[in-house]
Order: structure tokens, then sequence, then C-alpha cells
């Protein structure tokens, strides 16, 4: 379907193959069930491909995130999903680039073997929302310890983590210069927290996200897991979520080439009033206006990827990639249900459980509005409503 090459064509060729081995029936099973993919992770953790950005010196294959984006785009676009175990791959971007060499040392090379799962990142807030400089759970030093009391929400497949990057306020809001100074970033022992501590409550949503609540009650972090600097966290943060943006931007990608695939095929075949419904032109224009929006938003994805990797500012651009990528991959859904009548709503078409996954992305990790007023204040200088 692309009129251009693809990137890192072994590569996906490699993540196709991966994928056909988890068709649409293991998924369908465990979003009913709301299982864990386990399986499929390990699967992508053996490969290597969950430790693409990780350096070769630590046992990663020292990628970037073009490379990283096309691995998620493969898997959304096989009908598989990424949002089990993506973070792997993005979180460890906080302790790379603010750890100390002993903490890289330490982590880097178990995470990159999958000895060691780090795909839990604790920010959003029950009564913050998006407003990140409002978090309130609090971690207080006590000698060579942290002890954290609060509560966070959503915070994805923190059952299935063994670390977890967790943004916690050292100094409070009201005693610092700037709202964003104050908070720290503590690396968190999740096998060792629960229980001691840490309370994790599954959220049942409408996708199988594996999205938890998490309740501290005087949990206690060894100083030792303090990432950078204390206080300077909401910083190190920021830096990590421009590479979420993008990586998930691919993800809607993926989703979008999946529902184009998808409606193009079944579009051809059906035949109604005795002519296949693809030769409607009722039905092919929103089927060609998905391929020309997903194309169009791959282009910006790209674009903050190679800006990423090329060290350049591109939180603009990571911003633009998602919103871009998630309002295309939502028409391409929507689009494929269309296509697809009745089937549309067939567990087994998978039509229905890709439509609803694809919805998330317009919310998480940054909804529209919040990417509207960051273009609308920084790039246009407009007056800030916040
Ligand atoms: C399935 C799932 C998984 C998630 N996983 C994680 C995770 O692993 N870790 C983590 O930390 N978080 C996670 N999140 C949280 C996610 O990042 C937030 O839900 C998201 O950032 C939106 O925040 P909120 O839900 O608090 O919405 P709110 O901030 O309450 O906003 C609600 C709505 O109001 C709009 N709004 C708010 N303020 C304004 C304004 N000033 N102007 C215009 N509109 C405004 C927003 O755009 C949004 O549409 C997850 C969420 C979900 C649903």
């Amino acid at each position: 379907m692309n009129a251009a090459p693809e990137s890192f064509p072994e590569i996906r060729e490699s993540v196709r193959r991966l994928c056909a081995e988890f068709p649409g029936k293991y998924w369908q099973k465990l979003d009913s069930e709301r299982v864990y993919p386990k399986e499929f992770v390990e699967a992508l953790t053996k490969a290597g491909f969950l430790s693409v950005l990780i350096p070769e010196e630590y046992g990663g294959s020292g990628l970037g995130l073009g490379a990283a984006i096309a691995v998620l785009e493969e898997i959304h676009r096989s009908g598989c999903n990424g949002g089990a175990c993506h973070a792997q791959m993005y979180t460890m971007g906080t302790l790379l680039k603010h750890g100390t060499a002993a903490q890289k040392k330490t982590y880097l090379p178990r995470v990159a073997s999958g000895e060691l799962r780090l795909q839990a990142f604790g920010v959003t807030e029950p009564t913050s929302g998006t407003d990140t400089t409002r978090i309130t759970t609090f971690a207080r030093k006590q000698g060579d310890r942290y002890i954290v009391n609060g509560q966070k929400i959503w915070i994805s497949r923190a059952e299935y983590s063994d670390l977890m990057v967790l943004l916690v306020r050292t100094t409070a809001r009201d005693d610092v210069a700037k709202p964003s100074d104050g908070m720290s970033v503590l690396l968190v022992d999740m096998k060792q927290a629960v229980g001691n501590g840490l309370t994790i409550r599954p959220i049942r949503t409408m996708i199988n996200h594996a999205t938890t609540e998490l309740f501290f009650d005087d949990l206690e972090v060894p100083t030792a897991n303090l990432i950078g600097e204390e206080g300077k966290g909401f910083k190190y943060i920021l830096d990590g979520m421009n590479a979420e943006r993008i990586l998930i931007a691919s993800e809607c990608i993926g989703d979008g080439r999946f529902f184009i695939d998808r409606a193009s095929a079944y579009a051809k075949e059906r035949v109604v009033f005795g002519k296949p419904i693809g030769e409607n032109q009722g039905i092919q224009f929103p089927i060609a206006r998905a391929y020309v929006q997903i194309t169009a938003a791959a282009e910006m994805v790209n674009k903050a990827a190679a800006m990423f990797d090329g060290g350049q500012p591109c939180g603009t651009e990571a911003n633009m990639a998602k919103l871009l990528a998630s309002e295309a991959s939502w028409f391409a859904a929507d689009m494929a249900v269309q296509t697809h009548g009745g089937f549309g709503f067939a567990e087994e078409y998978d039509i229905e459980r890709k439509f609803r996954e694809t919805r998330l992305y317009q919310v998480a990790p940054i909804s529209t509005n919040l990417i509207l007023s960051h273009v609308a204040t920084h790039v246009l200088g407009l007056p800030k409503s916040f």
C-alpha cells in the first residue's frame, strides 16, 4: 500500500513474521478475559525489538527512534497491540539520559535482556489530571530512604513490571519558585514495593490495557534510586514524553494502515446488489481519504522521529505528529466499521477491538486539547488560557 519505500524493511519484515504467530484469535481471547499478552511480550523481548533504543554497550541494538517507530507501526498494522509493552522502549530513556553510571550499569543490561521489565511510568494523579505540576504524591527524605505517600491513577502495566519510573513531589508546590520545580523521579522496585507500602488496584476499561490505580502508604524507596537531581524531575519526564508521543503516533499509523488494509480487502470481496461494494465511490472515497490522512500523518511522525534522533528540540513536532496520527487512525477506524457493515461489530473480524483500542490515543498520553493549547501558545504566541 505504501507509495514510498519503507524505512527499515528488514526490521519490519521480521516484526511482521513474529506478529503472524499472534493472530486475531489470540488477541480476541485476551481481550474478552482482560489478560496481559505475556507470550507476545516475551517473544518481542526475545527478538530484541523492545531494546532497540538501548545503546549497544548495555546490550541493546543502539538504534534510534526511526527504528522503534518501524517496530511499533508494524505491530499495530498486523492487528497486534504494542500497548502492553511500548513503555519498555521509552521509559528507560529517563534512566539512560539522567541516571548515574552505576544505575545504568545495574539496570539497563537487565532491561535489554528482558530479565527486568521496565514498563510502568507513574505520573497521572486523580486530582491533578493533565496539570502535572499539581501532583501531590510526596517523597519525604529520611536518612537513606524516601518515604512515599499518595496516589496515582491510570498507571498501566504496573502489575507486570519489575520497575517503575515514578514522578513525586519532594518539595511542595507552594514552597518552590516555579510550579514545575520540586518534583523528582524515583525508580521503584515493584516486587519489593507491593505489600510494603504499595497497593495496586486494576481498573477495567473499554480496552485490554492492564491499567491500574496505585496507593502509596509509607513506601520506602532507597535514595540511591533517585534519578538525576532532586527537584528537577519534571524536566526529565518532559524529555521522555517527546519519545513517548512519537512512538504512540507510530502505533496510530500502524492502526490506520490495519484499518485501510482490512477495509480495502473487504470492499473488494463483499458483493451486494450484484457487485463488490468497493465499486461504489461512497465506499471507495472514505478508504482513499483515510489513506491520504494516514500518509500525511506518517510524514509528520517520521519528521519528528528524525528530529529526535538528530538531537533537535522536537516538542512541537512530537505533539503535532501525535495529534495528526491519532485523528487519522480514528477516522480510519470509523471508516473500517462502516465499510464492514454489521461485520464491523463482530469480534472475530478484529475491527471493533482495534476501533476501541485506537480511540485511546486522542486522550492518552496527552489529550488533543492540550496539544492544541501548546501550538496556540508556544508556536503562535496566543495568550495562555491556563
Ligand atoms: C488506558 C489509559 C492508560 C494510561 N496510562 C498511563 C500511564 O501508564 N501512566 C500515566 O502516568 N498516565 C497514564 N494515563 C493517563 C493519561 O495520560 C491521562 O488520562 C491523559 O493525560 C488525560 O488526563 P486526565 O485523564 O486527567 O484528563 P483531564 O486532565 O481531567 O482532562 C479531561 C478533558 O478535559 C480537557 N482539558 C483539560 N484542561 C483543559 C484546558 N485547559 N483547556 C481545554 N481542555 C482541557 C482534556 O483535554 C481532556 O479532554 C493513561 C490513561 C488511560 C485512559
